[in-house]
């Protein structure tokens, strides 16, 4: 079977946002061995949308669109759909009511507009969008398959995990059973060039990477006719990945960084304390998403400013002035301090220079010390990161809560 991706956007046609939702899209697609060759991207336009539609179903069985789905006038790939297959438009009862719940469940009043979204070209199943109010829309005649899904990646994504994924496996009468790796402190291209081979030579199970944020996905994806089978084929690729990648695989599937920091921590009976100054509270976030943490996690304190440091830690004025708040010093300081006050036996401190100004020659902009405790002990690391502000500041929680695994592995 093959594929297009029908991207639907002017702003994406302007350059204003980037079509990651193109990129997604292709890569699942070709993980279940569905083929794209082509992908095409719209303007909000009722003609163009409807002739680049004609032509993707001129080429492919399946045209997969994301966007215009929304309430406002502008937003038309359902009616252009309906209009391709020649489906008139009706309300579905069923959005309707979830429609109505949503807005219900916020608490807001729903304007007319919004109606619109309960629309369906007629004899359309419709797909269902827990994340926002637009629901999706598939129809399937005469061997076409249209699959019109919403422009955010935040809506799109799920739906596309929880109903076109299955649906696709259907039509191509096989399972497609995935396993994430789950890896920290290895850039994206050294991890793709080191599975160059790999990736080459694969046909079941795929490879396929991903990176996210400071962090990189390895997915494997098996297609078989049950689990077992599955499981059976991504074994031999997944040894093979943790022979080349070994401690820098954190985790699988949906075990995120900071719950192994969490398990690595409970296992040895350690809680921790945390010292921000450019995550600004980040890392202490990333602790608090996960419930049942205070047994763990006692405390954070951002201490931004000199005086912070100096008032509410108790680093030195004379590390300081001597070192300067960016220095491995003050991060080994802020460090014990922290575990000092918290009396908790392992703690983390961030300080860097998260930019756009404050770069010198000597510390420029991305430079950033993490310091981590560990029962009187200290490691500090430095880091030269590059990105903007808040690619910085991110890249620095990730890494302080990787190096402190790290050290845990190490030492318990
Ligand atoms: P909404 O109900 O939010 O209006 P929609 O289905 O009508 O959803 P659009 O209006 O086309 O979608 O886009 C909404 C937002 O989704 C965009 O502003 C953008 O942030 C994001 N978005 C849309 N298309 C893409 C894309 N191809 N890649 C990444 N993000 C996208
Ligand atoms: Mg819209």
């Amino acid at each position: 079977m093959n594929a297009e991706i029908l991207s639907v956007g002017t702003e994406i046609l302007l350059g204003d946002i980037v079509n990651t939702n193109a990129q997604f899209l292709a890569k699942e697609l070709a993980s279940i061995g569905i083929s794209v060759f082509r992908q095409t991207v719209v303007g909000d336009n009722p003609d163009r949308l409807l002739m680049a539609l004609e032509e993707a179903f001129s080429r492919a069985e399946i045209v997969i669109t994301t966007g215009g789905l929304g309430p406002t006038k502008d937003d038309l790939t359902k009616e252009i759909g309906g209009k391709f297959f020649d489906k008139k438009m009706i309300e579905d009862a069923e959005a309707m009511k979830t429609l109505k719940a949503h807005f219900a469940s916020m608490g807001r009043a729903m304007t007319e507009n919004n109606l619109k979204q309960a629309w369906i070209p007629e004899g359309s199943v419709v797909i269902p969008n827990s994340n926002g109010t637009a629901p999706g829309s598939l129809i399937e005649e005469n061997g076409k398959i249209l699959i019109m899904l919403p422009g955010p990646p935040s809506e799109m994504i799920p739906m596309y995990q929880n109903f076109v994924l299955p649906f696709l496996s259907q039509k191509t009468n096989k399972k497609y059973i995935s396993n994430t790796l789950r890896l920290c402190g290895v850039g994206e291209s050294f991890a793709e060039d080191k599975i160059k081979d790999i990736i080459e030579n694969q046909t079941n199970p795929t490879i396929a990477p991903y990176a996210e944020a400071s962090e990189l996905k390895f997915r494997i994806t098996a297609a078989a006719t049950d689990e077992n089978e599955a499981k059976k084929l991504i074994k031999p690729i997944k040894d093979e990945l943790y022979c080349r990648f070994s401690e820098n695989i954190y985790g699988e599937d949906d075990t995120s960084l900071v719950e192994v920091v969490i398990g690595l921590l409970e296992k040895n009976g350690l809680a921790i304390s945390v010292a921000e100054s450019c995550t600004g509270g980040m890392i202490a976030s990333k602790f608090v998403d996960i419930p049942n943490v205070s047994s763990i996690f006692k405390e954070g304190i951002v201490a931004y400013s000199n005086e912070a440091k100096i008032n509410r830690l108790g680093v030195s004025e004379s590390t300081l002035n001597e070192f300067g708040a960016v220095s491995e010093q003050t991060a080994e300081e802020m460090a014990r301090c922290v575990a000092k006050s918290s009396k908790t036996s392992v703690s983390i401190a961030t300080t860097g220079i998260a930019g756009p100004d404050g770069g010198t020659d000597e510390k420029p902009v991305g430079l950033v010390y993490i310091a981590v405790f560990i029962n009187g002990n200290v490691i500090v690391k430095e880091f030269n990161f590059k990105g903007n502000r808040q690619r910085i500041r991110e890249r620095t929680a990730i890494n302080a809560l990787d190096t402190l695994r790290r050290e845990l592995l190490k030492t318990t």
